[in-house]
């Protein structure tokens, strides 16, 4: 019996790469087939390393026991992600930072490692990449500056995604597809991201895959948390996805403190010095959303 991840599922079959980077085209047991244990990418497996059926086309083995997952992402599924890479544009388009948010507090409530390239610096004048500074300071996240196209940063993002099996997020047109390409000419052209700009909206599901990186680590093809609705949050949760908030939750004068406009808040009496005001906007607009979901 070997270990190993899946790394693309098609037809029923699955090729599981082994530690050393082989791969094994495999078929599920039977049982496995079935339920909510389904095979997805990214799950790690032990497998037999045999023909399915001595003599028949049966693939290279078969997977015989699903190990337990870290985490799942439903759009695309895939199992075991520990990274998520958001990618904004310093302009063209305009960095959102709201949805920079929003994805964060998704990415917090799967458990993702994060990080934030911040791409066409080229684009940026010195003055406005000082301005974007001073307005991420304080920010509870990492962010780095990068230009797929004048190569810059890449070497960051290189070593942030050693190791990782890392999955990349954020708006069309920010350069998602250009910074694969930089990382590893030809890496785009395998992605979910080039070839749904060319099948133009048609509506084939695809599997996403995991592409390795010759500088190790790996990223799925597709881009993560393209839907963005908070539906299985609570109002009450919304704090804990904040790590800012997180030394203060407790210090506020009323236990059950919603962080809006109580008295003896201690987030609120924070925000423009730990708490960055920008973020507590996004706080605030997004307790709201819940609260509007949750009927009151
Ligand atoms: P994606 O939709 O996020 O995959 O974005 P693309 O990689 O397709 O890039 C969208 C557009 O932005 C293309 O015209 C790229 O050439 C351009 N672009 C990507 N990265 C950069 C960059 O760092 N600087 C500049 N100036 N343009 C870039
Ligand atoms: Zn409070």
């Amino acid at each position: 019996m070997l270990e190993g991840k899946i790394v693309k599922a098609a037809g029923g079959f699955f090729t599981v790469r082994n530690r050393q980077g082989e791969d094994f085209v495999c078929r599920a047991r039977g049982m496995l087939k079935r339920g909510s244990s389904d095979l997805m990418v990214g799950d790690r497996v032990v497998f037999e390393p045999a023909p399915v059926h001595p003599g028949s086309d049966g693939g290279d083995g078969i997977i015989e026991k699903l190990l337990p997952r870290s985490n799942q992402l439903y759009r695309p599924p895939v199992a075991n992600v520990d990274q998520l890479i958001i990618v904004m544009a310093i302009k063209e388009p305009e960095c959102d930072w709201q949805l920079v948010s929003r994805m964060l507090v998704l990415a917090e409530k799967e458990n993702l490692k994060i990080n934030i390239s911040l791409n066409k610096a080229d684009l940026a004048g010195s003055g406005q990449i000082a301005s974007l500074k001073e307005k991420l300071n304080p920010f509870p996240y990492p962010f780095f500056f990068t230009s797929a196209r004048e190569e810059t940063g890449i070497e960051h993002l290189r070593k942030i995604l050693n190791e990782n099996c890392s999955v990349f997020a954020g708006p069309s047109g920010v350069g998602k597809s250009s910074l694969l390409n930089a990382l590893q000419p030809g890496l785009a052209l395998q992605t979910g991201l080039v070839s749904d700009k060319i099948k133009r909206g048609k509506h084939t599901t695809r599997q996403a895959e995991l592409l390795a990186l010759k500088s190790g680590g790996s990223v799925v093809d597709t881009p993560g948390f393209t839907r963005l609705e908070f539906s299985d949050i609570k109002p009450a949760e919304l704090s804990f996805y904040f790590p800012e908030f997180q030394p203060l939750l407790g210090q506020c004068s009323f236990r059950d403190c919603a962080h809006l406009s109580e008295p003896g808040c201690a987030v609120l009496s924070e925000v423009g010095a730990s708490v960055n005001p920008m973020r507590y906007e996004h706080y605030k607009y997004f307790s709201e959303e819940l609260s509007r979901q949750e009927g009151y």
